[in-house]
Formats: structure tokens, sequence, C-alpha cells
């Protein structure tokens, strides 16, 4: 197995081939790095940026023997991918973060387990893993609460509220009869989230908590730094440094979180992957967190965050992108596009970031 620092011009294999991969290629790219992408779709975000790219279905075992032959090291830029094809690809090839770390992010009952077993907390839940046992978990959680899948939702997709009885037989329908995990509706103040950056030595930055504000339950806009009490915002930082560290996170590790009113913290979902909600470090800070996740994964040292404004990033949804004329003549927009054709609703197209630069230090 090869572990040492790879050097450039070296291979990173990709799994999957969304807009994360793409800005994560050519981040590497800058670095010297070549991409090569594994996914099962036809002109994707990433294979439109890399020269390299195999066409497959994840579960082709021989497909993935000949892609790990092909390339250093191996990363992921969605969690949906079988664990279990990069369980296989582990044992050829260093797969950064681990298929260990990635199984507990792709199950939310394993995932809150681990949240809580170091100590931070989450919302009430409990385990749903037949339909049978909603009415327990109603009775130990209370209502509202919101019903989700343990495996493959995101963006609210695989979620139901219950918010009476009467909504339990419609929530189970509404999941397909999935195995799920109930979870109390908390009535958060704000919602934040927190991308930790962990190299292979173990060294760990986090990048500011930011605040983000979801319209039909996908990521509308992020506000970097997020408005908020300055030791929340540590506190903040401090859980996802110790997530990324209790996991062993060589990569990036995304924490969404909801603040309560009072200030409290409860981790709702972990990625070890780069985040939408940190888009805003490409045009704010000195070293993005796609340059970031390139360093942690070819075993190069972090680079410091390097700040420089506050940002707003508006996630371009759908339609939405077909303002790209007005947003490409806009001078204090930063415009970013995918390269998708079909602006189907809700899909993201692209996104923007407005910039506060912060005024100079004597
Ligand atoms: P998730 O797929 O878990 O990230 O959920 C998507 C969005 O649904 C979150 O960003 C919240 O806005 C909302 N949500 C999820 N879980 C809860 C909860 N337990 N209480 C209140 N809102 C929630």
């Amino acid at each position: 197995m090869k572990t040492e620092t790879l050097a450039p011009g070296s291979v990173i294999g990709i799994l999957g081939g969304g807009q994360l991969g793409r800005m994560t290629a050519l981040a590497a790219a800058s670095l010297g790095y070549r991409t090569h992408a594994f996914c099962p779709d036809a002109d994707s975000p990433l294979t439109q940026v890399t020269d390299r790219s195999t066409r497959s279905s994840y579960t082709d075992r021989s497909a993935l023997a000949h892609f790990a032959s092909a390339v250093d090291v191996v990363t992921f830029e969605f969690e949906n991918i079988p664990a279990d094809a990069v369980a296989y690809l582990e044992t050829l090839v260093p797969v950064r973060p681990t298929t260990q770390a990635l199984r507990i992010c792709q199950d939310r009952l394993a995932e809150k387990q681990f949240v809580r077993s170091v100590g931070i907390a989450t919302a009430d839940y409990a385990a749903v893993p037949t339909h049978e046992s909603l009415e327990a978990a109603v009775s130990a959680v209370g209502l509202p609460a919101i019903l989700k899948t343990t495996h493959l939702g995101y963006d609210g997709k695989g979620q139901a509220r219950i918010d009476t009885a009467e909504d339990c037989a419609p929530a189970v329908e509404r999941i397909g009869r999935a195995p799920a995990i109930l979870e109390s509706f908390v009535a958060f103040d704000r919602e934040l989230s927190v991308i930790a950056a962990r190299d292979v030595a173990g060294n760990v930055v986090a990048y500011p908590a930011v605040q983000n504000e979801h319209a039909n339950h996908v990521l509308a806009t992020t506000t970097a730094p997020a408005p908020i009490d300055p030791a929340v915002a540590k506190a903040a930082g401090d859980i996802a440094v110790r997530l990324a560290d209790s996991l062993a996170i060589v990569g990036l590790l995304s924490v969404e979180m909801f603040m309560t009113r009072s200030g409290g913290l409860l981790v709702n979902e972990l990625a070890p992957r780069p985040h939408n909600s940190g888009h805003w470090t490409i045009d704010a800070c000195a070293t993005s967190q796609f340059e970031q996740f390139v360093r942690a994964i070819t075993g190069l040292p972090l680079a410091p965050i390097g700040r420089h404004a506050d940002a707003v990033m508006t996630n371009l949804l759908g339609d939405e992108v077909l303002d790209w004329p007005a947003l490409a003549a806009d001078p204090g927009a930063k415009l970013h596009l995918y390269g998708k054709a079909e602006p189907r609703p809700g899909r993201k197209m692209g996104h923007v970031t407005s910039l506060k630069p912060l005024p100079q230090q004597p």
C-alpha cells in the first residue's frame, strides 16, 4: 500500500460525478494532481473537467479493480456509494476517508449512536427497524417528530413529519416502509454547520461555523461566518474537530447542527466529504475546503484557512440558473456553474457568492 505523500502527477480516484467532485478535481489540478472519476453517469459535472473516467455501476467488481489499478488514492464525493464497493477498493488502494467512517455517516442510526458515544448531543431519537416499532418509538421520543430512513436520505428525501398519532401510518408509507429512525422535532433557533479538515498526521483545522437556510429541505443560502455568539461558534468548531478526530477522518468532515434558543448545539448530520455549506471558502478563504480536502487525502499538510472576507453563498436551484447573464455581469457576485444541462426543479445548478472583504490588518 502506498502511504507516503503523493507527488504531483499522482492520480486521485473519485467515486461519484457531481459538483463536489468537479470542484475537488479543479483544486487537485491546481496542485498538479490528476483525477479519475468513477460514476455511472455520462457527461457528469466531474467528467467534464477530468481527462480520465470510468463509467460503470458501483457494483461492478472488475471495473472497480481496474479503477484501483489506475489511481493512487480513492475518495468519494457523496456518501450514498455502496459501502461494500468502497470496502473492496480499500483492499486494493488507500481509501480516504475510510470505509468505516463512510459506513457510520451513511446510516442515520449509527451516526447518532456514534455522536452520542463521544459525548456530543443530538435530538432525542429511537430506532424504528420495522414499521411495527413506530408506536413504541413515538412513546419514547414524543411528538412532534420526524421519521427518517436510516439509509439513502438527503435533502429531506426519505423523511416524514409526524405531529399526531394519525400521521404515523401515512409517514410509514411516505418513507416506503424502510428501516428508519424517529427523531424528536427540534424547535431550533438556526441551523449551523462546520467543516473540519484532518490530515494524515492527525492535524485538524475547522472552518468558521456558518449559518444555513433551507428552502424545501434543500440548502438555499449560507452566511459565513454565522452571526452568533463567539462562544457558541467556538463550541461548534470544537464539536467538529472532536468528531473528525474520533472518526479518524483523513479528508473532510462536515457537521450540520441545530442551535437552540439557549445556544445549545445538537448534531443533526455528518458528511465525510466537502459540503455545499463550504462553497463560500473558494472565494473568501486563502485555502478552500476543496484544496484542504485534496491536501489531506494526498498526504500534504493542511494550509492556513486565511479567511479574507465575510460571505453569503446562494445556491442556484433549477431555473434560477437562467439568471446567469446578470449574475456573470454583477461585479459583486462570484458565479460558479456546474455544467448541468437540465435545470430540473430543485436541482443544484450552480452557486453564487457575494463577499464583504475584511478590513486590512495593520
Ligand atoms: P437532514 O436530511 O437530516 O439534513 O434534514 C433536512 C432538514 O430538515 C434539516 O436541515 C432541517 O431543516 C430539517 N430537520 C431535520 N431533522 C430535524 C429535526 N429533528 N427537527 C427539526 N428539523 C429537522
